[in-house]
């Protein structure tokens, strides 16, 4: 049988990394397989319904390059795939049905307050919350005719078994059991008629004949509710997968306290889908050696269900940082050019909401920085349009040093405006010095009047006059050198960026010092 794996959220916020691992893992399951990955969206809950959430899904999954084999936009043999749809064609209807005729559920007419009124009851004398009978759970058949005879609304739920135990045997975790004594009767459907997602999503991994359900450890406190389900209909349940809990660098389970959760703000930040999907593939599953750069077919031969592990997976930025950065540098100018475009293009769709940064990852200061980090990059990119080939130079000297797309726009900065802002300290340390006038001069009237230059050229002069001068260290030559030129003592390699500028700048970016 081939594989079939879903992905399943539902459409109440934003899709966050945490959510982004899973189906990465369907992904790379389904493709190492040949079989299919299923978007779903489990929409009953109408009162944590975002209307603006599923376009978000659709979005962040375009950008991350996840193609789904069937779903909403795609179609498939299975439509509808939003679960408000699939209630409205009434394809939930004869299975509840069924379990009712069956005795595997039952109405229950309790009013809120009553529901209430038991939780309080339960809780004042500590005992386990939920429902585990009531009146309704062994009511007879005559009590409910005349309770629905009434018009008192009422749920539907799962009549869970007494004194068994019920088993689920999950991959990662091996055999987990519980007590089904234990175990509250969850509703199935609601008063309002809307299935729950308890019932929707497991009738509908039945119907849509989905073999492995991978999902986040969250779910193993509902996991028994799923299996007495699948008892009840007499389905063989699909292989359970729950992935480990992603932590921050503190141990903490991930939240906003450790950076951004929304995978769109990471976009925002310059990192790359490929090597997003690449470090977040490797929380909760080693392919088996030390590798940590992957191309996409690499991890896709690589994964196995037997490589995910069950302690918690550590959310490390810093490894984010080095593996985005690591493929930058293996990127062509050309094509790095290319990814700023589609990011700048994805910005301008208003893929990314800069309107306002939270307090807790920096507030407004935080956001000026960032509008200041775009509007650098929204410069490159129009300076592309005049001059591509100096651009290109450009990234391809500040591509050693970057981390992030965005990077890009300060990077090249003093490449592309006419007159480098200059750093106060290091015209303190280096340009007061009293050969530096001579030096520049000397440096822009040998190289200034140029056609052309190359990296051996600027080499050669720099040695030239330090050679002439008695300097027998480059650092007083280079130094000014290069704050003259970029305003800052650090930077690409300083030959190859006098290249880079060529003859005209550099004449005219030595002359504002000599005066
Ligand atoms: N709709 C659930 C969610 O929002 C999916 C849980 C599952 O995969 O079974 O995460």
């Amino acid at each position: 049988m081939s594989v079939r794996v879903r992905f399943a959220p539902s459409p109440t916020g934003l899709l966050h990394v945490g959510a982004l691992r899973t189906v990465v893992f369907d992904d790379l399951f389904a493709r190492k397989h040949g079989g299919q990955n299923i978007l779903r969206i489990e929409d009953t809950d109408r009162t944590r319904y975002n209307p603006d959430s599923e376009s978000e899904f659709v979005e962040t999954l375009a950008w991350a390059g996840i193609e789904f084999d069937e779903g909403p936009h795609v179609g498939g043999p299975h439509a509808p795939y939003r679960q408000s749809e699939r209630k409205e064609a009434g394809i939930y209807t004869p299975w509840v049905e069924q379990l009712l005729a069956t005795g595997h559920a039952y109405r229950a007419f309790e009013t809120p307050d009553e529901l209430t009124e038991m939780r309080e009851y339960q809780q004042i004398n500590k005992l386990p919350t939920g429902y585990f009978g009531g009146k309704w759970r062994d009511a007879t058949p005559e009590e409910v005719e005349t309770a629905a005879a009434e018009g008192k609304p009422s749920v539907i739920r799962l009549r869970i078994p007494r004194d068994k135990t019920l088993v689920m045997d999950d991959v990662i975790r091996g055999r987990i059991e519980w007590d089904s004594n234990t175990i509250d009767d969850p509703v199935l459907i609601k008063a309002d008629g809307m299935p729950t997602y308890h019932f929707a999503a497991m009738v509908d991994d039945h119907l849509m004949e989905i073999t492995h359900v991978l999902r986040g450890e969250e779910w193993i406190s509902s996991a028994p509710k799923h299996v007495a389900l699948f008892d009840a209909f007499g389905w063989k349940p699909p292989i359970f997968v729950h992935c480990p809990v992603i932590v921050g660098a503190d141990g903490k389970k991930l939240s906003k306290r450790h950076g951004a959760t929304r995978v769109l703000d990471y976009a925002a930040q310059g990192f790359m889908p490929g090597p997003l999907k690449n470090f977040i593939a490797l929380i909760g599953w080693s392919p088996g050696d030390d590798r940590e750069v992957m191309a996409e077919d690499e991890l896709v031969q690589a994964f196995a269900l037997e490589g995910l592990q069950p302690s918690p997976g550590r959310f490390d930025f810093e490894k984010l940082k080095w593996i985005n950065g690591h493929v930058i540098r293996s990127m062509s100018p050309e094509e790095l050019l290319a990814a700023i475009q589609t990011l700048s293009q994805l910005a301008h769709a208003k893929i990314y909401h800069f309107a306002e940064v939270p307090e807790d990852e920096g507030g407004a200061a935080e956001q000026t920085k960032r509008m200041a980090r775009w509007a650098s990059l929204e410069r490159l990119l129009e300076y592309a349009e005049s001059d591509r080939a100096y651009v290109l130079q450009c990234i391809e000297l500040e591509r050693e040093r970057v981390t992030t797309l965005v990077d890009f726009g300060e990077a090249c900065e003093f490449f592309l405006v006419e007159e480098p802002v200059a750093d106060p300290k290091a015209v303190e340390k280096w340009m007061s010095q009293e050969h530096v006038p001579g030096l520049l001069m000397t440096l822009r009237d040998r190289l200034g009047g140029q056609e052309e230059l190359t990296v051996q050229e600027c080499e050669a002069a720099v040695r030239a006059y330090a050679a002439a001068n008695g300097f027998e260290k480059l650092g007083p030559v280079v130094h000014p050198t290069r704050v003259a030129l970029t305003g800052k003592t650090v930077g690409p390699g300083l030959f190859e960026l006098m290249a880079v500028l060529g003859p005209q700048r550099l004449y005219k970016r030595f002359s504002r010092w000599i005066g």
